[in-house]
């Protein structure tokens, strides 16, 4: 039981996202769960950014640090986890494009 007093300050909505890390935490431990590159850039050093705090949630992505961090700033920003992805993947892919080149005509999928 966690019976801590730090444990007590926390609101609900914080204990319930401290359990939901610590059980994917667990599972990771476990080697249920692996850690996977980048969904963006592919880095291998990557954290979990979680999509929602249901309990027993596996809904995590994997993102590396300053990725997390701009997921975060977007967020709060107003947009949607779907509509940074979107966006973080369209932003790499133009850091990609050779300086000068002609606008990639690409058909998007
Ligand atoms: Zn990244
Ligand atoms: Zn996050």
């Amino acid at each position: 039981m966690k019976a801590g007093g730090w444990w007590n300050l926390l609101t609900e909505e914080q204990k319930q996202k401290a359990s939901v890390r610590q059980y994917i935490a667990n599972r990771h431990r476990r080697g249920l769960r692996d850690r996977e590159p980048c969904l963006i850039c592919g880095d291998p050093n990557t954290v979990f950014h979680h999509l929602d705090y249901l309990p027993r949630t596996m809904n995590v992505i994997d993102v590396c640090v300053p990725h997390h961090h701009d997921f975060h700033a977007l967020k709060k920003e107003g947009l949607t986890d779907e509509q940074i992805v979107a966006y973080l993947l369209n932003q790499s892919r133009e850091r990609l494009r050779p300086a000068g080149g002609q606008p990639a005509d690409s058909p998007d999928r």
